[in-house]
């Protein structure tokens, strides 16, 4: 599984580039010497494009072509969508600079100006967008027929197509067949560096460094690459007079170095918003450079091409960061506040202890299907399900079709089965995001079948719970798997009273597990390959770890708890609550003895008391009855008793035997939810999933 953290290196260059592409438009170097200035910026910093290409392919095509599961169309469609609305605003604010460069004119005819949209750009850079746009779906339609080796050769062979009408053209050029393949090409494109020939290359490139996985960091083969970049470059600038010069026989090979280099690189520095910016520089430098020419015409200082240089740079960048801190003030009135009124705070070190601990308990074979319903028990579906992931798990459940979308839509790319119904006429919605459904009823099976479109299924067995499910019946069973457009790929129940080790609920768990494995066995004997198979859901792992079956579905004590606090299980496990609350004391009053607290007639105080006011009740989840229970929150050390009636907002304590607490102090309400869900007399699950929609996320 590969990590999606942000990799610096790659993060950090992408200033470096952005800054060489502003250097390739104001040739800093031309005052020094003209060869020199080829070398530098018409050669070595040639490198910039291509690592922005091959950037998008390695952390956008690499896991399209090689992640085994969920299909990432839509993560590819959003980045799509994104470049061309990126391209399309900076088409609109370059519409002057365009007409008064002439690369646009209102005597443009429609062929014209169709051909700059999907390949020149309206203005000299907006090109690369046009080009990325272009050479992703080509890429796309190249790995989705092909191989990801044989797209590559594909995708050399339309570079080296490219390439002789870019820096090779003034040698091949004149060869009368190829002279004229380029010349109607001409037409079409002003340069070969586009979409068709220049970009698949490299996305393609980024996207096979991605499937390598092992980093190689070849020095030496990139210095040799390097060198033998800059010999062909100053071998056709000297000898002949390039067409245009942005492509080079080694510059591939010298970016499949340099690429893989940039992956192990740790940068000494820490720019922030490293994406923003870059994109900041490249979108915005022309204006500066305008800018600077029109200023340079009345201080003639500017014709020094370094000094020119340096200030379109150094207005760029402040441009880019003005712009980007309007948009970080804009944001922070309109959405990121915090206001610390009560907050739930996630623990994913706590997750990835649970998981640990109930790997330890499960056979070495079984893997976990991690339940991430209800916003994951209360604590946060998807961060803990990208922690998950980094986890090594790949595989994980929800209850309805909406919170499997939901989890689609951030990007995880595990297997995912929704365990609830799901309608028919949303069928449509499980291909879309590769979904798993869990098969109900017989009805259910043969409405879904009736939509004559494909759907991946696990079928639920009712062993003798009696909710959902279909009935242990072999030859049933067999008739589901054999429907035209249902691809059953797994078998699984649920165990009705694994939770208790009496002697009757053991009896009703082992006849549970014994239907099952009947009707496993029966159905192999009837020829039917039944998938993969699940039954234990957290008490199943603690109660029944003798049983062997491909998957485990533990949800609750993923979280950390068990239903109850006291439940004796066979095997005992170390549990870590991953969520805890916490609230503010926003009130302290000195209330005399005698008096009420709080609505109704419940508490009168019996001697002169400190009463607390603090920011959390019912609405976000602690439950009403646990009023005056003894229930008591914490502070530091020191335990503090809850009393009154718990408000929708409020909830009161007595801080009488407190007294280094100060109003604004965060108050914890929750760290083991056994405790709350003992004195309200029901099971942490019910606690967990109540929590409130109000809670402020703190990670
Ligand atoms: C909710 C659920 C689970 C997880 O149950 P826990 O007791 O929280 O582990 C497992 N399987 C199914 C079918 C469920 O609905």
């Amino acid at each position: 599984m590969h990590n999606d953290k942000k990799n610096e290196g790659i993060e950090q260059f992408r200033i470096f580039a952005a800054i060489m592409v502003v250097a390739i438009h104001t040739f800093p170097f031309a005052f020094l010497n003209h060869e020199f200035d080829n070398l530098v910026t018409l050669t070595l910093f040639r490198i910039a494009v291509p690592f922005f290409l091959m950037v998008t392919g390695y952390f956008l095509l690499g896991p399209f072509a090689c992640e085994p599961y969920y299909p990432k169309m839509w993560k590819i469609k959003q980045n799509l969508w994104k470049i061309l609305k990126i391209y399309g605003i900076a088409i609109i604010f370059y519409l002057p600079l365009s007409f008064y460069n002439d690369t646009l004119r209102l005597s443009s005819t429609f062929f014209q100006i169709v051909k700059q949209l999907t390949f020149d750009g309206t203005l000299y850079h907006l090109w690369y967008f046009s080009a990325a746009i272009i050479g992703l779906l080509l890429s796309i339609v190249m790995i989705c027929f092909l191989s990801l080796q044989k797209s590559f050769i594909l995708s050399v062979f339309l570079y080296l197509i490219g390439l002789g009408g870019d820096s090779y053209y003034k040698v091949f050029g004149h060869l009368p067949g190829i002279g004229n393949f380029y010349k109607v090409g001409f037409i079409l494109f002003d340069y070969t560096r586009n979409g068709l020939f220049f970009a698949p290359v490299f996305l393609v490139l980024g996207a096979m460094i991605y499937q390598k996985r092992k980093k190689n960091r070849n020095i030496f083969a990139l210095m040799c690459n390097l060198a033998a970049l800059l010999m062909e470059s100053f071998l056709l600038h000297h000898f002949t007079k390039v067409r245009h010069d942005s492509m080079y026989l080694t510059l591939p090979i010298v970016m499949y170095f340099f690429f893989q280099f940039l992956l192990n690189w740790q940068p000494p520095f820490k720019f922030s918003q490293t994406k923003e910016k870059a994109l900041g520089i490249y979108l915005l430098h022309p204006f500066m450079i305008a800018f600077i020419h029109f200023v340079g015409k009345v201080v003639p200082i500017f014709s020094n091409s370094l000094i020119n240089f340096l200030f379109v740079l150094l207005g760029t960048i402040f441009l880019t960061n003005f712009l980007l801190s309007l948009k970080r003030k804009f944001k922070s009135t309109t959405k990121t506040f915090f206001t610390s009124r009560a907050t739930k705070i996630i623990s994913t070190k706590n997750l990835a202890k649970n998981v640990k601990a109930i790997s330890s308990c499960i056979p070495e074979k079984t893997r976990i299907i991690a339940i991430l319903k209800a916003n994951a028990y209360g604590s946060e579906a998807i961060i803990c399900g990208k922690e998950l992931e980094k986890l090594g798990i790949s595989f994980f459940a929800v209850a309805t079709l909406q919170e499997a979308i939901e989890l689609r839509r951030v990007g995880i790319q595990g297997e995912i089965l929704v365990l609830g119904y799901t309608a028919s006429n949303q069928v449509k919605l499980l291909q879309k995001y590769h979904l798993i459904q869990a098969i109900i009823s017989l009805k259910h099976a043969q409405e879904l079948n009736k939509q004559q479109k494909s759907i991946r299924c696990h079928v639920k067995i009712d062993t003798g719970m009696h909710r959902l499910g279909l009935d242990p019946n072999a030859i049933l069973i067999k008739k589901i798997y054999q429907m035209k457009y249902l691809a059953c790929e797994g078998i699984f129940s649920h165990l009705g009273s694994a939770d208790s080790l009496d002697e009757e609920s053991v009896k009703r768990t082992k006849r549970q597990i014994q239907t099952f494995d009947t009707l496993l066995k029966d159905l192999e004997e009837l020829g039917i390959d039944y998938g993969i198979t699940h039954l234990q859901a957290s008490y199943g792992i603690l109660n029944y770890p003798e049983l062997n079956y491909d998957y485990v579905r533990p949800g609750i004590i993923l979280y950390g708890a068990l239903s109850l606090q006291n439940d004796q299980t066979k095997l005992k496990i170390d549990l870590h609550p991953v969520v805890k609350i916490e609230a503010k004391l926003i009130s302290i009053k000195d209330i005399a003895a005698g008096e009420f607290v709080g609505y109704g007639l419940d508490v009168c105080l019996k001697q002169n008391a400190k009463v607390g006011i603090v920011s959390i009740g019912y609405a976000d989840g602690v439950p009403r009855n646990l009023s005056n229970t003894g229930f008591k929150l914490s502070y530091k050390k020191a335990k503090i008793p809850q009393i009154g009636r718990i408000c929708m907002d409020l909830l009161l304590v007595d801080l009488s035997a407190i007294f280094d607490i100060q109003v604004s102090e965060m108050i914890t309400v929750m760290t083991h939810s056994e405790n709350i869900a003992k004195k309200s007399g029901t099971i942490t699950n019910e606690i967990l999933t109540g929590l409130g929609v109000r809670l402020e996320l703190e990670k």
